[in-house]
């Protein structure tokens, strides 16, 4: 069986040596995956499948409220996101090395060699976002490591298609995605904060939803927040 349909539900099913069953619902069309281990039978994934309907309905729908805007060209006027707000983008070609200055909190200047393709302003453009957001995060870091009483050995920026973080919990490293850098601090924040507590608590249950909530009272508003800025298709394909 590779894929199964419940009602209007087409799900693909994949075949692994893990442990337990994996459900994933990806952005941007809301395709959904169940990876399950070798020795599952059909009728147990089915039933799995079905347990988990609401959520995967849930989830299809917050997809489709998020505004789908088309793959990034860096072109003159395109409209980028840093830290929450929109800028728009001015190109300006230059025989010097290439370097991103934001001008009037309106405009983000993009200064290129002449005939850049679009590849490369896309790399420039998320350097300069690396460095951004490696500014942004140690003080956030320092602030919950007192709060929490956690602390972490590391942490690091990466471009993920599906995660806006994660943590990894016996060597006390995380990771952020590198999309934050365009959303406001408190996403930020609020994804800093979930990855440390998965240090105290490894599960989304009630002691980590407690955590949460006694520290990061408003984090579902966050959560809100970040997941309905813009999602490009460009960065979030699969
Ligand atoms: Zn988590």
């Amino acid at each position: 069986m590779d894929h199964l349909t419940i009602g209007n539900i087409k799900i693909d099913i994949v075949r692994k040596d893990i442990k337990n069953i994996h459900l994933a619902v990806y952005p941007p069309t809301g395709r959904v995956r169940i990876a399950a281990p070798l020795q599952v039978n059909d009728d147990a994934i089915r039933l799995f499948a079905i347990s988990k309907l609401g959520w995967i309905k849930r989830r299809q729908l917050n997809f489709k409220e998020q505004e789908i805007i088309p793959p990034r060209e860096y072109k003159y006027r395109e409209s980028l996101y840093f830290q929450g707000k929109r800028y728009l983008l001015n190109i300006i070609e230059a025989d010097a090395p290439p370097k991103v200055v934001l001008k009037n909190k309106t405009y983000i200047d993009l200064y290129v060699r002449p005939e850049t393709p679009t590849a490369k302003r896309h790399k420039i453009m998320n350097e300069w976002y690396r460095v951004q957001l490696k500014r942004q995060i140690p003080e956030l870091i320092e602030k919950w490591e007192k709060k929490l009483n956690v602390k972490l050995n590391n942490w690091q920026v990466k471009q993920m298609k599906t995660k806006w973080g994660s943590c990894n919990i016996r060597k006390k490293i995380i990771w952020l995605n590198l999309e934050l850098a365009k959303k406001p601090v408190n996403c930020l924040e609020y994804i800093i904060v979930h990855e440390m507590i998965h240090v105290l608590e490894r599960h989304h249950n009630d002691k980590f939803f407690h955590h949460m909530k006694t520290n990061l009272p408003n984090w579902k508003q966050m959560k809100k927040e970040l997941n309905k800025f813009p999602v490009s298709h460009a960065e979030w394909s699969y």
